[in-house]
């Protein structure tokens, strides 16, 4: 059903949406939490959702009116709301830096209308503009011929910047998230919702209750700082305490060359671990060693907030990893 290309990059997201998209034995949920770094797969994800749902033959190369108009993301069953679209239900219809309750309470005007088409309504934070130009390029690359940027209204320019980004607390607050509470926990029939964000916890916590949560495949490229982490972290952990030392020093260096303290660059190694984690769950044994590194690197993090002496932390740290493979 879904297009090959997303398939590859996100096979385990990809295949639960399909298997709940199977005709005659449909099983979405009212609302989905896709969380992770790649929100051009997210959006992707979405508009693939909506294309199968208002599509008749359900096929991937399928070149129905519903399924071009998709595509070329101009079709009134697909809404995408963030602060620069959707702006229309804004009092003076400009773009904003957050979502607002305005546009919440329009959507939910226009949801009590009832429609023909399964509408699938899309939560995400999105920017444009020329210093978002060569990001877009590189982050929308292979996917140009099979989704576009929403079309804006009044306008048949296209949106060469625009960039789908994880919503947070910053941009999406409790008043517009709580105006909706009750038309995600009971959507009126054929409304499927979708809100991206990073992580969870950036998520306010009654929509994070009332959705179904996934978390997507990591994309290291999106974030170049991390590919720097990444690379460094390919050596991971350290064989022996004589090459933990040779690893502390690194890690020490590497800080400063980004110019972080090595609280925050312990912090990074922490993440990265954890986004390993979720990405091996069904290797246990491989697991449960990352969860112990991750706990030394929690009883580092405590050290240096008691003002253990950095170079310290740092080396008990690596002793602590090169004994924990
Ligand atoms: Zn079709």
């Amino acid at each position: 059903m879904f297009k090959e290309q997303l398939k590859l990059n996100q096979p385990f997201v990809s295949g639960f949406l399909e298997s709940a998209l199977i005709p005659g034995k449909e099983k979405l949920a009212n609302a989905y939490l896709l969380t992770g770094n790649n929100t051009i797969d997210m959006y992707f994800l979405a508009l693939e959702t909506a294309r199968i749902l208002n599509c008749s033959h359900k096929t991937e190369n399928c070149a129905c009116n519903n399924c071009q108009w998709i595509r070329q993301n101009r079709h009134p069953a697909v809404i995408t709301i963030s602060p620069i679209d959707y702006i229309h239900a804004n009092k003076d219809g400009k773009p904003k830096t957050v979502i607002t309750i305005d546009q919440a309470r329009f959507l939910k005007k226009a949801l009590s209308v009832s429609s023909q088409y399964h509408r699938v309504i899309v939560f995400t934070d999105a920017k444009e503009g020329k210093e978002y130009e060569s990001k877009a390029e590189q982050l929308w690359g292979n996917y140009k011929d099979f989704i576009a940027p929403p079309v804006l209204e009044n306008s048949n320019s296209e949106r060469e910047s625009w960039l789908p980004l994880p919503l947070s607390y910053k941009t999406f607050h409790s008043e517009p998230a709580n105006a909706l509470l009750k038309i995600i926990e009971e959507p009126p029939p054929r409304v499927t919702f979708f809100f991206f964000t990073k992580d969870k916890e950036d998520m306010i916590s009654t929509i994070v209750s009332r959705s179904q949560a996934i978390s997507l495949k990591y994309n290291p490229e999106n974030y170049i700082e991390d590919q720097v982490f990444e690379n460094f972290f390919g050596n991971f952990p350290p064989n022996s305490a004589a090459e933990g030392i040779l690893y502390s020093e690194k890690l020490i260096e590497l800080a400063k060359e980004n110019s972080l303290t090595l609280e925050e660059a312990i912090n990074r190694l922490e993440r990265y671990l954890i986004l390993q984690i979720r990405q091996a769950s069904g290797n246990k044994e491989y697991c449960l060693r990352l969860i112990n590194q991750v706990k030394s690197i929690q009883k580092a993090l405590i050290e240096l907030k008691s003002y253990v002496n950095p170079q310290a932390v740092a080396d008990s740290l690596a002793i602590s990893l090169a004994s924990r493979r």
